[in-house]
């Protein structure tokens, strides 16, 4: 059964998110002036919260991350819908000459979060005026630490309301305004962080009987998981490792006690993920073992894969139709290998995350996301604006009571 409340037309939500560009463009900006690190980003806190003040939202303030929970509550009871938008920067120097530019050394807004925090709290206020026309509830979660800190999960942990779907919007430099990149099932790739010890014994260069030379035994492992990775992993299901250092020695004519490698696995299924875990552990053991040697192995989880429900994703595909025609809509025919933390969201419900055009005009080779020079055309927020809107007001309006 549907609600008895008609949904609030989508060129109104458009026209509504339009209408409140310069106070988007506001906001970015002055987040991007003023980035934040980890999960504790309280100037960046309170500037959402003074750009939420005048709207009519239950507000929860979480102690673990500056997390914030703003539920907008419709005129009637419903479902309940999760927007996200993520509110770190990234430990690194701007590059970009805009006069809006980092104000603190060694930081930059690189990932596009300054927009995904302008843009939910945008929707907070397209939605609070179409209150009246809303079945169900709409949460915003404004979430720090997105950038390795695993900020979603610690958010969830401390407390979240039970959501009935999720939705995220994340920019995409490489994309031009005006399309919206999307793709049912695997949208972005887990990644785990590994670090081997590769202990032997040392002694003298000129005598390795005496010794367990570490340095032949890395070697072997490094390469020997690269064999591993292209046997073992199905191609059809694929994962990446790579060896990112390896550190060893002081000097010519002594061998080392043992030799550090460093790397990250990504994979895009939870199948994958785990056969790279487990195929990690095994090789490196083993070799170490065959040669006397012992490999110590820590791993460090990282996130799993973001999996868009294809439902959701079909759903999120006739939204973007309705709201800004058929040719916005761009399938996009692989996943991205980079990690996003959504994905703890989207193990708890049914959801979708998209890619928002934002090249700027006239660049013919966009800088990536987390590039110093990384750039975006503020005009495509308001459509982003727009976007969350028109998903949770439709979310909303297709309830089953
Ligand atoms: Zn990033
Ligand atoms: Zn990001």
């Amino acid at each position: 059964m549907s609600t008895d409340l008609a949904p609030p037309a989508l060129a109104d939500l458009l026209a509504s998110a339009k209408s409140i560009q310069p106070r988007l463009v506001d906001l970015r900006r002055r987040i991007h002036a003023e980035p934040e690190l980890g999960l504790d980003n309280p100037q960046t806190r309170a500037k959402i919260l003074a750009e939420l003040e005048d709207l009519d939202l239950d507000i929860q303030l979480h102690e673990k991350s500056s997390g914030i929970v703003a539920t907008l509550k419709g005129a009637r009871p419903g479902r309940r819908l999760l927007l996200r938008g993520d509110t770190d920067a990234l430990p690194m120097p701007e590059e970009t000459g805009l006069e809006f530019s980092s104000k603190i050394d060694g930081r930059m807004h690189a990932c596009g979060h300054d927009a995904h925090t302008s843009m939910l709290a945008g929707a907070a206020r397209v939605l609070s005026e179409q209150r009246d026309s809303i079945a169900g509830e709409i949460v915003f979660m404004f979430q720090p630490g997105e950038e390795a800190y695993g900020g979603a999960d610690t958010m969830l942990a401390e407390g979240m309301p039970e959501i009935d779907g999720a939705f995220a919007i994340h920019v995409a430099p490489q994309i031009p305004v005006g399309k919206i990149g999307t793709k049912p099932g695997s949208f972005m790739a887990s990644y785990d962080d590994f670090e081997i010890r590769v202990v032997g014994r040392g002694g003298h260069a000129s005598m390795p009987h005496d010794c367990i030379d570490p340095v032949p035994i890395a070697c072997e492992i490094v390469l020997a998981l690269q064999s591993f990775v292209t046997r073992e992993i199905p191609a059809t299901d694929p994962g990446v490792l790579t060896v990112t250092q390896v550190h060893a020695g002081t000097t010519n004519n002594v061998i080392p006690d043992s030799v550090q490698i460093t790397g990250t696995m990504r994979a895009l299924s939870d199948r994958t993920r785990a056969l790279m875990l487990e195929g990690l552990q095994r090789i490196a053991a083993g070799i170490a073992a065959t040669h006397r040697a012992e490999a110590l192995i820590d791993i460090t989880p990282g996130y799993p894969v973001v999996v868009n429900d294809a439902e959701f994703e079909s759903f999120t595909r006739n939204v973007i139709t309705d709201l800004l025609g058929p040719a916005a809509v761009l399938p996009l025919p692989t996943p991205v290998m980079g990690a996003e933390d959504f994905s703890y969201v989207l193990q708890r419900t049914k959801g979708a995350m998209v890619m928002l055009g934002v090249r700027p005009p006239e660049t013919k080779r966009p800088a990536p996301c987390h590039s110093s020079k990384m750039m975006l055309d503020e005009d495509a927020m308001a459509l982003g604006v727009a976007l969350h809107a028109a998903v949770a007001t439709q979310f909303l309006a297709e309830s089953p009571s």
